[in-house]
């Protein structure tokens, strides 16, 4: 199904590796607003610290979609990736949170449909 194309995605471990390298090197700071924004944590972890419940997200800049997956300067380039926080990449998504057809992040920051 083509709604479902990034689920694999975003769910296989080389994008998890590569969202919490650069959610590191951001240091787990939103880049538009400055909130916190972990990514790679579990959420039972963030409460323990007194961080947000909510995790992160590394927004692609340029949106996923079915003919630009594959290409992986598109879907891992440091370039065309951005640490936002919940509030942040909503706002980004027109308030939907949908980061791409049918594909919502939880509260754990996985990828879940909608
Ligand atoms: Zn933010
Ligand atoms: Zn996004």
């Amino acid at each position: 199904m083509a709604r479902d194309f990034a689920l694999d995605f975003y769910n296989g471990r080389a994008w998890r590796m590569t969202a919490q390298d650069y959610a590191r090197r951001k240091h787990f700071v939103c880049e538009r607003c400055g909130a916190p924004a972990p990514v790679g944590f579990r959420r039972d972890k963030d409460r323990r610290d007194g961080a947000t419940p909510r995790g992160g997200i590394v927004h692609h800049r340029v949106h996923l979609t079915p003919e630009n997956i594959g290409d992986d300067r598109i879907a891992y380039g440091q370039d065309n990736l951005e640490l936002l926080c919940w509030a942040c990449h909503n706002r980004e998504h027109r308030e939907s949170g949908a980061i791409s057809e049918g594909l919502t992040f939880d509260a754990n920051g996985d990828v879940v449909r909608t």
